[in-house]
């Protein structure tokens, strides 16, 4: 029998995705001072963007966080045993058998909607005084209040005295564009509803509402995709840490001649002699097909796909994207520099996220949460870096 060395199965896996919690930790105390006067919570909804709750949650509250937004109770639960003390906001609101769930674990419904107000009071008249969050709506048309109906909610005597919102919400829906004068619009309606709020908390701004200034900030800022090292802002230089690092084995090496076709559909025709590079990642691991590269008629207005970042330099998706393994063409690379086994960089320290996310139409947001179930995790904390 052949000894077989007992690898850390980080360095066994064909698809790895580094967690650097000392720079998520750094993006939360930059968010915190960006955020002056006003106190800074962090969004740890869809499992940390992607990036590991538990990790992501009891980094966060270390850094000093108190203040946190899940959108689903479940998440709220597994949060609680990693942020003991911090608040929790969440952002669905709370629905019939779900009750135990916010008790046992002082999770704080968002309520968003007069049924969901309705259905509140009936539990309060069981339980007695319990916090909850009101969101409203200042011209996002998803979740929320009408302006007139948390107007009205705020002058009506007739609300038990066991109601008791401890927060107060809006949601910017073109935060991240700074000339878009529907801030604007949005502030000014959230300012009068905030008036007659008067003593309890109010929250308006996420990542990009931060950047807007001040007067954007009231009393909690609500940041998540900044915190991960996203961009936030359109037109403007990304400010933060990348936190994640996905990488991907190259499986294979092969060379193909020119006029030969790569990958699905023949559609992608090499027009010189090219080493190609086989790597371990597909749209099953969240590299989304949309990602493929130029030639594949998938996305006629996004005109070059994506880059992997392998020896020291970009190289370029070929052919398209299939489930479980990606061609790169690494013909530009000098002989010998990639070798099987090697990984290549998909986004992170090298690749910025939302520039990948950008050659594939979306948004770093949506390549995060989509990374799926087969990458091993690492988080380095702040002893690691
Ligand atoms: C997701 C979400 C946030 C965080 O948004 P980012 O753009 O990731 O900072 C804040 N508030 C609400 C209501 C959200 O749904």
């Amino acid at each position: 029998m052949t000894d077989m060395p007992d690898l850390d199965p980080f360095d066994a896996t064909a698809l790895r995705l580094t967690v650097n919690l000392a720079a998520l930790a750094d993006n939360w105390r930059d968010l915190a001072r960006r955020s002056g006067r006003a106190r800074t919570a962090a969004v740890v909804k869809a499992d940390a963007y992607g990036l590991g709750i538990e990790d992501c949650g009891e980094t966060l509250y270390r850094a000093g966080a108190r203040d946190f937004f899940v959108a689903a109770a479940s998440e709220g639960e597994t949060l609680r045993a990693y942020a003991p003390e911090a608040r929790i906001f969440v952002l669905s609101g709370i629905w019939p058998g779900q009750e135990r769930t916010f008790f046992d674990n002082d999770l704080v419904p968002v309520l968003a909607s007069e049924e969901q107000l309705a259905f509140w009071m009936s539990v309060l008249s069981e339980r007695g005084p319990y916090p909850c969050a009101l969101q409203v709506d200042t011209g996002f048309n998803r979740l929320g209040l009408s302006v007139d109906e948390a107007l009205a909610l705020a002058e009506d005597v007739s609300r038990p005295t066991s109601f008791d919102p401890v927060l107060v919400l809006s949601h910017l829906h073109s935060g991240d564009t700074h000339e878009s004068d529907g801030n604007r619009r949005q502030l000014d309606l959230f300012r009068t509803v905030s008036a007659a709020y008067e003593g309890i908390e109010a929250s308006l701004s996420a990542s990009a509402g931060i950047f807007l200034g001040p007067q954007y900030h009231f009393d909690l800022t609500r940041p998540g995709i900044a915190l991960y090292g996203g961009k936030a802002v359109t037109g403007m230089d990304n400010p933060m840490r990348p936190v994640a690092t996905a990488q991907a084995r190259i499986v294979q090496l092969r060379e193909a001649k020119a006029g030969e076709t790569v990958s699905y559909g023949g559609s992608h025709r090499l027009t010189r002699d090219s080493r190609l590079a086989i790597a371990a990642v597909g749209y099953a691991d969240g590299y989304l097909r949309n990602l493929s590269g130029a030639g594949v008629p998938l996305r006629s207005q996004i005109p070059a796909g994506a880059c992997g970042f392998i020896a020291g330099r970009p190289v370029p998706v070929t052919g398209r994207i299939t489930m479980d393994l990606t061609i790169f063409d690494v013909t530009d690379l000098p002989a010998g520099a990639v070798r099987a086994g090697d990984y290549i960089e998909l986004f992170g320290d090298n690749l910025a996220l939302d520039d990948v996310a950008a050659a594939a139409g979306t948004i770093g947001y949506e390549l995060l949460t989509a990374l799926g179930l087969r990458y091993e995790r690492r988080w380095l904390g702040e002893d690691d870096v």
